[in-house]
């Protein structure tokens, strides 16, 4: 593509099923990352696009800015860069996108940078350019040093917590604005609420995100999937695709998903309700009130499609594949290809295909079925497309669901969610310490989420070389 030709022109008027808006996640670097998580998948993507070098060209940038800004119809806009790892692309090409803003933003927009990363390479001069531009900055983090140094490898094998701690420190050290992401994976599912306590006491997280790890392989790919996504020595990756009802030994269990969230809920709402965003309790509240803020509980889908570094569009990050490529936005501008009748259909597909259990779920206006990526289970009744998470979803929008209602009932009045931790505290000294803990491990619950909850055991940031040198402020 020569930065010469001519631009593709919006189309006038906008198609009938060109949404207001969207959430568009580029990766400018494609999927190549400088470090190699056992359970990455994305990096498989790279035989996408042989003998290329997965960078964003200055052509393709504009392209990107200019119809993302023209396309939308609503004040807030989110310029969402992820990868892959995006600082392989060098600060300079993130200058030229904040100029490009400037340029082609619509009188009224306001524009909102995200970056997820994870965060070896940041150092002053990155974490000062967010600062002045207003960055929210996704740092991943799978938990304390034992629990993230598990998966979260670099390409010798070797953890990267202390490299991330450093990029962490500096985040703080200039005043960034940070949320943690978490993968829920097989080796920190028993721990959801140590791994909360370390985001919220010891990195300072008032926003915290938990994705589950599901990698799915087939009976021919199960054994070498095993192994792991990374690189083996002399030998091609493993093109991931989402087929396959097996799962991998670092997959999160099912039920323990649930169990895992129900760990941090418990400790949420009793302590941290208007103080630490958790980013599924917050988009559960919200969908009492029919506002579905998070593609995979909201009835459809088809508005998060992800951008390659070389202007190809596909329908969403987790199906970067050739049977869900779009378009190139070289070729067609964006919105037509967010309207088109194929991405349309992707969006409807995830309320058309529940099967008759999710239909008829007590739990579906919160959980919706959850991601079609995930449906590769069989339900109740035998049906094939039933979501391979459903036991730990059900049992979490059970166990939340009244607690929910009691904060959507103080909304409702005028008065703050955050109440809500009186009437539990209320109810807690009613109920005395030593009943069964209501997250349901089975322990007392004045030993486990109660005022006797044990230490965790796993090691967490040398304080001594902390920003500011104390634990920041709950
Ligand atoms: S496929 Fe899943 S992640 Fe992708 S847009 Fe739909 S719900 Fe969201
Ligand atoms: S909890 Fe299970 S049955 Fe209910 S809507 Fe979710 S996936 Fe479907």
């Amino acid at each position: 593509m020569s930065a010469l030709a001519a631009p593709i022109v919006m189309p006038s008027p906008p198609p009938a099923n060109a949404p207001p808006g969207f959430h568009l996640l580029a990766k400018p670097s494609g999927s190549t990352c400088n470090i190699d998580c056992t359970y990455c998948f994305f990096l498989s993507k790279e035989s996408l696009y042989p003998n290329d070098k997965h960078r964003m060209s200055e052509a393709t940038l504009e392209a990107y800015i200019r119809q993302l800004l023209e396309s939308h119809r609503t004040p807030q806009v989110t310029v969402a860069w992820q990868g892959g790892e995006p600082t392989l692309m060098k600060l300079e090409f993130f200058r030229r996108a904040v100029e490009l803003v400037e340029q082609y933003r619509q009188p009224g927009q306001n524009v909102q940078h995200t970056f997820q990363t994870n965060g070896l390479l940041l150092d002053d001069d990155w974490c000062r350019f967010f600062k002045q531009h207003d960055f929210l900055v996704g740092l991943s983090v799978d938990g304390p040093r034992e629990l993230h140094d598990t998966y979260r490898v670099d390409r010798r094998g070797q953890g990267t917590f202390d490299l991330v701690m450093r990029g962490w420190r500096c985040l703080r050290k200039h005043g960034v604005d940070f949320n943690i992401l978490c993968t829920v994976n097989a080796a920190n599912q028993q721990h959801g609420r140590t791994v909360y306590r370390f985001f919220r006491d010891e990195l300072g997280a008032k926003w915290v995100q938990f994705i589950p790890i599901i990698e799915r392989a087939t009976e021919q790919t199960i054994t070498i999937a095993n192994k792991g996504w990374s690189e083996q020595p002399g030998k091609q990756r493993l093109l991931y695709t989402q087929t396959g009802n097996l799962v991998t030994e670092r997959t999160v269990g099912a039920e323990q998903y649930g169990r895992f969230l129900i760990d941090v809920f418990e400790e949420w709402v009793r302590h941290d309700v208007g103080n630490v965003y958790v980013q599924l309790f917050d988009v559960t509240l919200e969908a009492f009130f029919g506002r579905h803020l998070l593609c995979i509980h909201a009835p459809t889908c088809g508005y998060g499609p992800a951008l390659e570094h070389n202007g190809d569009l596909y329908a969403c990050d987790h199906f970067v594949e050739p049977k869900y490529k779009l378009g190139n936005i070289h070729q067609t501008h964006m919105m037509a290809l967010i309207a088109s009748p194929e991405q349309r259909k992707f969006g409807q597909d995830k309320r058309d295909t529940l099967t008759a259990q999710c239909r008829g779920c007590k739990v579906l206006p919160w959980c919706n079925g959850g991601c079609p990526k995930d449906r590769f289970a069989l339900s109740h009744d035998g049906e094939p497309g039933h979501n391979y998470l459903c036991a730990g979803l059900e049992l979490f929008f059970t166990h939340v669901g009244p607690t929910l209602n009691m904060m959507v009932q103080l909304l409702r009045q005028g008065r703050a969610p955050a109440e809500v931790m009186a009437s539990i505290a209320a109810q807690d000294a009613r109920q005395g310490p030593y009943r069964p803990c209501p997250c349901g491990s089975g322990r007392k619950f004045r030993f486990c989420h109660g005022d006797k909850a044990p230490a965790s055991p796993f090691s967490g940031v040398d304080r001594a070389t902390q920003v500011g040198g104390t634990t920041p402020p709950r």
